[in-house]
């Protein structure tokens, strides 16, 4: 399986790291040896003195597909989750100002956390409210309703380059508030208010 991610796709977001908003989604890709799951503790790299914290909201792919159309997109996926998009943005800064790739900042060991999946016809993913504690307090707040790309689209978009497969796990992209984890932290994900994921960074 691989992992897809959308980078800019909330304007709060983007606004908060001053960024460009972009005409097309910002792509990249994690291994799969950056998957966390079933609560397991996210352990600090000694390669970053700057771990961020990005919740997003996932979508599983459930089956092959190349080259989508955005009207047939909704049939290749049919489950959501919520993860984290673990980020070493000192490292990543470092890349961008020297105009580098940024794959070591987004794809180190366990930099993708996962929750389990439901169905999606349990939800209006056009509405869809998400957000994260840390040490039980609110640091990020989002809804589907303001991201720059829908699920559709970031499917469609991303199957012109990559071929889907099932099983493969897309991040969304991440609203504002992203901020620094440390050892010892707790981190909790929730989508629609019910708690998804829980887990401690050591
Ligand atoms: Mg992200």
């Amino acid at each position: 399986m691989k992992i897809l991610a959308v980078g800019r796709n909330y304007v709060d977001h983007i606004e908060e790291l001053g960024n460009a908003r972009p005409d097309e989604p910002v792509v990249f890709c994690k291994p799969e040896t950056a998957l966390l799951k079933n609560n397991a503790a996210f352990f600090y790299p000694g390669f970053s003195e700057d771990i961020h914290y990005e919740v997003e909201i996932l979508i599983r792919v459930c089956k092959a597909g190349k080259s989508i159309g955005a009207g047939f997109a909704h049939r290749y996926y049919d489950e959501i989750g919520i993860g984290v998009d673990f980020t070493a943005r000192d490292l990543q800064s470092k890349a961008k100002a020297k105009g580098l790739p940024w794959d070591v900042a987004k794809g180190f060991n366990g930099s993708a956390p996962v929750s389990g999946f439901l169905p999606k016809s349990r939800f209006d993913l056009c509405n869809l409210g998400f957000s994260l504690k840390k040490d039980g307090e609110e640091v990020q707040r989002g809804d589907t309703s303001l991201m720059l790309f829908g699920f559709d689209e970031i499917v469609s978009y991303m199957s012109r380059f990559f071929t889907l497969k099932k099983g493969d796990i897309i991040f969304t992209g991440t609203p504002g508030g992203v901020g620094p984890v440390h050892i010892g932290n707790r981190l909790e994900a929730f989508i629609e208010g019910v708690k998804m994921m829980d887990f401690e960074v050591r």
